[in-house]
């Protein structure tokens, strides 16, 4: 089979680059995770499948790979650019917690919800564990790239070259700064150190030159980036909010500790390609945290679609392209994982063979052609279905090629149970029991060709909300109405 190599669009250059590790072998990717003050929601769980799928598909490519995705429980602030308060302390307040428990309860909700995506296991350093480190890298670049304010120690944006490169424009008042931190010599300095202001205490606070206080939000990256990967490591990646502050912010830094020019060498960065998902869009404003119903991967589960739907739609558009969130789309994608399904069912006794049959090469070269092709998972998924719509060819050759492809877009395809997949929300009137129950009840009917019996009871489901489907060519037999 031929092998495509494998090209990404670099944040920082703006262009597709071929695929070279910095370890032969081996990728090591950093994603920044979650800030774990409150439930993530599907926006952010998009940011995880677009990771997961680099990371498979690194994994696809032979490499093998090391990838952290870290929890952020302290020092992002309720603005990115350094202003507001402390996103886990304002939680910890509202609720009457502290903010330890704060954290583990949305870290554990967080991956909860990656292990319904199917997101693979990964490292998850929490940065309250790289406290010291923070210190120590502060230590390091305070003399030639910070200085000290009464709020605390901040860096000098002008003191390494090709300050915000990434974001292709500085902006003199940057985004959403609010409260501008007096004293500051540029527009874009941002904490390093945050001290605790006089007569306060806060819940997570440490001792360090600069005062008892926090770590700035971007030190955390920048710190378990290198401690857990090495500088440069392959490859790090975020929504794409993160490149025009937080990741020029982590760039800046890493610059000053390395002791890196310019960065016409990417490797000077820190990291040899940025990459960054664009947004899961959505009209009413339902994404947003503040409003009362936000969309979680929990709500889409309350209303009956198995998490797996909202993979199959993250996976149909690519990961640079804006996707709009709306039900009937995640409904597509439901039906589309179906169809899948049935077709592989088929080969679930089978054993997989020798996926190097001739009727799959062009198949699988089309799909590594795509994935290799900045992570076209569009293309990719129509190449599984022709995978899937293969005929006569031995069973287990076929199941072999479509392991193989689902082993890169995480579907799960011969684990899933066609009940798996039915609608069932939570606040259903009626139980699966009782719909199969009244299945049951209306074949017998129609055997006996008791029609009446058989409206009645597809009238009596209706009302319920279920809709019994005679003619669904998929062979789902009912839906919720
Ligand atoms: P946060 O918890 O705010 O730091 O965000 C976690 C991750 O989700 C970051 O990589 C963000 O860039 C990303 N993100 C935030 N909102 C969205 C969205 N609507 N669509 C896709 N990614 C998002
Ligand atoms: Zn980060």
């Amino acid at each position: 089979m031929k092998d495509a190599p494998l090209k990404l669009f670099n944040s920082l250059t703006r262009s597709l680059e071929t695929f070279e590790p910095v370890h032969p072998g081996e990728a090591r990717v950093y994603s920044c995770g979650p800030t774990v003050y409150n439930y993530q929601h599907i926006g952010n769980m998009r940011a995880y499948v677009f990771a997961d799928t680099l990371g498979r598909t690194l994994q696809w490519k032979g490499y093998k790979l090391t990838h952290v995705i870290n929890i952020t429980d302290v020092g992002h602030l309720t603005s990115d650019a350094d202003e507001g308060e402390d996103k886990m302390e304002r939680m910890a307040a509202r609720e009457g917690k502290s903010a330890w428990d704060i954290a583990a309860f949305y870290q554990e909700d967080f991956e909860r919800d990656l292990a319904r995506l199917n997101v693979q296991p990964k490292q998850h350093p929490r940065a309250t564990e790289f406290v010291d480190a923070m210190i120590a890298w502060g230590k390091n670049i305070a003399d030639k790239h910070c200085y000290e304010l009464d709020s605390g120690l901040y860096f000098d944006v002008s003191t390494v070259d090709d300050y915000g490169r990434l974001a292709r424009a500085v902006t003199e008042d940057g985004e959403g700064r609010i409260d501008t931190v007096e004293g500051k010599r540029n527009a874009a300095d941002f904490a390093i150190w945050r001290k605790t202001p006089e007569g306060e205490t806060r819940q997570m606070e440490w001792d360090s030159p600069w005062g008892r206080g926090a770590p700035g939000w971007h030190l955390e990256c920048s710190v378990m980036g290198e401690n857990l990967l090495g500088f440069p490591f392959d490859i790090h990646t975020g929504g794409i909010d993160h490149r025009e502050i937080h990741h020029p912010n982590e760039i800046a830094q890493n610059q000053a500790y390395c002791c890196t020019n310019g960065l016409d060498n990417a490797e000077n960065s820190g990291a040899r390609i940025w990459m960054h998902n664009n947004f899961l869009v959505e009209r009413s404003g339902k994404m947003s945290k503040s409003s009362g119903e936000f969309l979680r991967l929990q709500l889409l589960i309350d209303k009956g679609y198995h998490p797996l739907a909202y993979r199959m739609m993250c996976l149909q558009a690519h990961y640079r392209s804006e996707l709009e969130f709306s039900w009937e789309g995640l409904g597509a994608a439901l039906t589309r994982l179906k169809r899948m399904l049935i077709a592989a069912e088929r080969l679930s006794d089978t054993q997989p063979g020798d996926p190097s049959h001739p009727k799959f090469t062009a198949i699988l070269e089309k799909f590594d052609a795509a994935i290799s092709d900045d992570l076209n998972t569009p293309i990719a998924l129509t190449a599984l279905e022709e995978a899937l719509s293969v005929k006569k060819v031995d069973a287990g050759v076929k199941r072999a090629a479509i392991e193989r492809m689902d082993a890169v877009l995480g579907l799960k395809l011969f684990s899933l149970a066609r009940t798996d997949l039915r609608l069932r929300p939570a606040d259903a009137s009626v139980t699966e029991a009782e719909i199969e129950a009244a299945i049951e009840r209306r074949k017998t009917a129609r055997a006996d060709k008791d029609f009446a019996t058989s409206d009645a009871i597809r009238d009596e489901m209706a009302a319920k909300g279920v809709d019994l489907m005679d003619g669904d060519p998929i062979g789902w037999e009912w839906k919720l109405g």
